[in-house]
């Protein structure tokens, strides 16, 4: 019997390993959350979170606080200095957003800008937003000298826009240019070398564009 194996896919990145890292366990650094991937536990809580320089409320996991230092110099260097706002929450917390959301837009609309409690991507410590020249939460965001240079340079240390624009049927979401989310410089380089924006396209999991 003849068994076809799958084409192997060319790495632009040499000596990129696509298995590094789980997509399923909530201390990978590759760890895929969405709407049809809830945080497992749904009490999780990364065990090494500190507080990110230069925000006192923010916590992210250490390897993505240390990067965001980093991307944070270099955005200063190019005149596109951000402030950040949330990085970690617990999934209390994110309880309580996701009610008043829904008191103030209704859930159809919340749902596609806020995620449920023990559905958020923020619950790993791998996720922050950001902000500038008074665009905070909002599309404008992305035309900000700061929300250009990310798009562009966030790569480079190790951070993707996790909701891009025109991916809402993939990740859930609507574009967040403000929401960065950690993985790495190996895998943001892959996936900027590849042409592909999205986790669950790269990983090849389903689609989670709603709740099942
Ligand atoms: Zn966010």
């Amino acid at each position: 019997m003849v068994t076809a194996s799958p084409a192997p896919v060319a790495s632009p990145v040499l000596g990129f390993d696509a298995s590094a890292h789980s997509v399923d366990d909530p201390d990978s650094i590759w760890v895929v959350v969405n709407k049809a991937r809830p945080m497992v536990p749904q009490d999780y809580e990364p065990a090494d979170l500190e507080t990110v320089e230069g925000a006192s409320g923010t916590r992210l996991r250490a390897e993505a606080a240390a990067a965001l230092a980093g991307l944070r110099d270099a955005a200063r260097a190019a005149d596109a200095d951000f402030a950040m706002s949330t990085g970690f929450r617990d999934r209390d917390l994110q309880g309580s957003l996701y009610t008043t959301y829904v008191e103030r837009s209704g859930q159809v609309r919340a749902d596609r800008y806020s995620a449920r409690p023990g559905f958020s991507e923020h619950q790993t410590g791998l996720s922050v937003d950001v902000h500038a020249g008074g665009c905070d939460l909002q599309s404008c965001f992305a035309v900000t000298p700061a929300g250009r240079f990310l798009a562009e340079h966030a790569w480079e240390h190790g951070f993707i826009v996790r909701y891009p624009e025109g991916k809402e049927d993939v990740t859930g979401y609507i574009f967040e240019p403000w929401h960065l989310r950690y993985v790495g410089t190996e895998l943001a380089a892959e996936m900027r070398a590849r042409g592909v924006a999205t986790l669950e396209e790269f990983f090849g999991l389903d689609p989670a564009p709603d709740y099942s």
